[in-house]
């Protein structure tokens, strides 16, 4: 490999920018050029691409979103539009990529990959925690961080009024980012996609009297057609309950922004490094993941299969904590 092209793909993450640059200097380091490709997917597609030097990268490990901006593009998802891709990779003598993305990125690079037969290198870069093969995911500690930071301020308000607070986090269908906040946090319950397809969450809590020692309670909830979202919830409540005084939030983006925490910058620089590594070990269509504290290659097939299971020791910190 001489040459590769970096991107970044679907939902932006905290901590990408501190990926774009690990990548970059070690490509740069090890004698290969690099090529910033802007806007994922679309921007090789429309042939936005530009050579990276070390200064490229200077000053962003510390900024949230991604400099090469982020997009979903429906033209990869066609046969047409990846053989164009596939042409301006070739036109700039590009001969491996690094994806930085969620599971629908890596599912495309995989795809992509095998129809060209390019080496491509994924690293998660996502604050949902959703794929398989990785303890963490880059982006995701920040979000904890951030949901943590606003629910304590979401707490003195519930203490204040005596009230019951709904609030929905992102996640799709992987409740790991409900559950760390709701332990975090020292909230009551987190209602999740895994748990809630098995049983009512909502009404074991009501049958519970949400704790009947505490006169406030915060309740997390994945934002998920699976748990059907916190709005849902709480009009439910409201019916069946008008004793409880129910308030929602959503926190909507403001989880996806904001400066990466150290873990994620340390992170996402071992994992940019290790990407390159892994190209000139010759291995291709793996994500790289962290187990233990140390870096694996997760075949992309292993990374993106939704079993992602939830942990039965956090559910249980949870459930033991909030009594
Ligand atoms: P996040 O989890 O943060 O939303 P993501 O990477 O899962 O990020 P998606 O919108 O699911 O985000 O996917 C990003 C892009 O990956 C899509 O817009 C599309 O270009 C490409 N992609 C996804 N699935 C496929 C596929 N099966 N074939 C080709 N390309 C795909």
């Amino acid at each position: 490999v001489k040459s590769i092209g970096v991107l970044t793909s679907g939902g932006d993450a905290p901590g990408m920018n501190a990926a774009i640059r690990a990548v970059t200097r070690a490509a740069i380091f090890n004698g290969m050029r690099v090529f910033g490709i802007y806007r994922g997917y679309k921007g090789l597609i429309s042939n936005e691409i530009e050579e990276f030097k070390t200064n490229s990268v200077s000053n962003i490990i510390q900024q949230g979103g991604t400099i090469l901006k982020t997009a979903r593009c429906e033209e990869f998802m066609t046969e047409a539009g990846r053989k164009t891709a596939y042409e301006n990779m070739q036109r700039h003598g590009i001969d491996a990529l690094v994806v930085i993305g969620g599971d629908g990125s890596l599912t495309g690079a995989g795809v992509f990959a095998n129809e060209y037969n390019i080496p491509i290198v994924g690293l998660p870069g996502t604050i949902d925690n959703d794929l398989n093969g990785t303890d963490t995911t880059i982006g995701y500690d920040t979000a904890l961080n951030t949901i943590m930071q606003s629910m304590d301020k979401i707490r003195d308000t519930a203490t204040s009024h005596e009230r019951l607070f709904f609030v929905e986090v992102m996640g799709r269908n992987c409740g790991y980012l409900a559950l760390n906040s709701a332990i975090a946090s020292g909230a009551e319950a987190a209602i999740i996609p895994e748990i809630s397809m098995e049983k009512d969450q909502l009404a074991e809590l009501i049958d519970q009297g949400f704790r009947k020692s505490k006169s406030s309670s915060m309740v997390l909830v994945t934002e998920s057609e699976i748990t059907g979202g916190a709005m849902n919830l709480a009009e439910r409540v409201k019916k069946q309950y008008p004793q409880y005084d129910v308030r929602v939030s959503i926190l909507g983006h403001l989880q996806r922004g904001g400066s990466p925490t150290a873990q994620d910058r340390i992170l996402a620089s071992r994992m940019g490094i290790a990407a390159i590594q892994a190209l000139l070990e010759n291995q291709r269509n793996v994500m790289i993941g962290i187990r233990e504290n140390e870096i694996d290659y997760v075949p992309f097939k292993r990374a993106i299969k939704k079993d992602r299971e939830i942990s039965p020791e956090l559910l249980e910190v949870l459930e033991i904590s909030s009594i």
